[in-house]
């Protein structure tokens, strides 16, 4: 059937997209530089940000956990070095995502 053959393989292209933090690319010495700030205040909205848990299928994402920022965004030639991260609540990560 390849109709839904189709559907399936769509199925898994979605997941694939969503399923990880793919625009990341930090190193792991950098993303745990940036859990140190866990517990304290986002720099943009002032919640208090927590622990970053795995992404679980089906569960929707706390927007108040911690997630690295680009400074500079990859797309204006930024890197991914310690010096262009910052840690920023989801909520605010994603706003700026998707301007
Ligand atoms: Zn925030």
């Amino acid at each position: 059937m390849v109709v839904r053959h189709a559907a399936f393989t769509n199925t898994l292209r979605t997941s694939a997209r969503y399923g990880r933090h793919a625009k990341s690319g930090f190193s792991a010495a950098t993303k745990k530089w940036a859990q140190r700030s866990v517990g304290k205040s986002c720099s943009s909205c002032g919640r208090v940000m927590t622990k970053p848990s795995k992404s679980v299928k089906g569960v929707k994402k706390d927007m108040s956990q911690l997630e690295v920022d680009h400074i500079v965004a990859k797309s204006r030639g930024g890197n991914n070095s310690s010096f262009n991260a910052r840690p920023l609540c989801a909520r605010c990560n994603n706003i700026k995502g998707a301007r």
